[in-house]
């Protein structure tokens, strides 16, 4: 097998603002892993918040003996053996684990979604995010949301009412919030849930800060709609920690190291009667089609990245009626 790869810097239409950071572009590495004339695409998203980058990816993929991926593949082994390398960098690993389930679709000439067993009849719709701005900004990313069915809103400020009214002055969709650890007060803050249900809000990711978790805990407990924890939870480990602290987890590819321990994360948060929220990070449509593949496993779908971005260097997927459609195509369908 070859491994090569590419840094690449994925620009982003707006400049992007959660709680606690605002940027414009976010350095991704794009991963080819060839064998028997097939060649399978991945991506490693590295958000700056998440404390991966260019370099800390080329050190990683550096060490990586890619004739240790013997085909047919066993994943399982795969994770263990890139775990061995360096604790960590989770979105490095994805990059690989997402070319090898590429590279193995399009060796057994079947879609990713279908080997994982998903069913394209259930693929929820995926909301778009709609970062902290300038009303004039808010308004006219509304405006470029229009098609999809869900907006997520990005909240953590003292402007937040107004934001949401600001929203709803111009769309009535239905909308999740994300509070990326923003809210400090849990009296407030379920003051301002109970207030955020009656304006068409869904669901709410990660009131208080991860390290909160008797807060977190207490407004799951007292929350008219589903509470995510999102930053608390990366890896499978943390599924069964989250049982009890939050209604549901946000599973993303560039925390879980990739779609083999996504799964794992499906199956255990089914197990513990947790909900799952499918989420991105700023990528192409390359890992955007990976996360698709496990969507319909999930109860909705915040994969809007290809959405957010001026340079995405793949096909864009075909995507209608808010929902991203899985193709028949081998591998996860978006370059071939
Ligand atoms: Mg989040």
């Amino acid at each position: 097998m070859q491994l090569t790869y590419q840094p690449f810097e994925l620009l982003l239409k707006h400049p992007f603002t959660i709680a606690k950071f605002s940027r414009t572009s976010t350095p991704l590495m794009l991963v080819q892993i060839a064998y028997e004339g097939h060649t399978g695409y991945g991506e490693a998203s590295m958000v700056p918040y998440m404390g991966e980058s260019h370099q800390s990816a080329i050190d990683f993929l550096s060490k990586v003996d890619a004739s240790q991926f013997k085909y047919p593949f066993d994943f399982a082994s795969i994770v263990n053996y890139l775990d061995s390398i360096a604790p960590g960098n989770p979105a490095v690993k994805a990059a690989i684990d997402i070319a090898l389930h590429d590279l193995d679709g399009k060796l057994k000439g079947q879609p990713c979604w279908k080997l994982l067993g998903s069913d394209p009849a259930k693929m929820p719709v995926t909301s778009c995010t709609i970062g902290i701005d300038t009303k004039e900004v808010i308004l006219q990313k509304v405006k470029e949301a229009e098609g999809l069915k869900v907006i997520k809103v990005k909240l953590g400020r003292d402007s937040d009412k107004e934001l949401i009214q600001t929203i709803r002055s111009v769309t009535d969709v239905p909308l999740y919030v994300d509070a990326n650890q923003g809210w400090t007060d849990r009296k407030q803050s379920l003051d301002l849930i109970y207030w955020l249900a009656e304006q068409g809000v869904q669901l709410i990711e990660q009131p208080m800060l991860k390290t909160d978790i008797d807060g977190n805990a207490w407004i799951t407990e007292h929350s008219p709609i589903p509470i995510i924890g999102d930053e608390a939870v990366q890896r499978l480990a943390d599924v069964e920690k989250a049982k009890g602290v939050y209604h549901g987890i946000n599973i993303k590819l560039m925390k879980s190291a990739g779609m083999y321990e996504a799964q794992q994360m499906i199956n255990k948060a089914r197990e513990l009667d947790l909900k799952i929220l499918i989420g991105c990070m700023s990528e192409t449509s390359c890992a955007t089609l990976a996360a698709a593949a496990l969507a319909p496993q999930c109860d909705w779908a915040d994969l809007d990245g290809p959405f957010l971005t001026t340079n995405n260097p793949y096909k864009m997927p075909g995507f209608s009626a808010g929902k991203w459609v899985l193709s028949d195509k081998a591998g996860l369908g978006f370059n071939n």
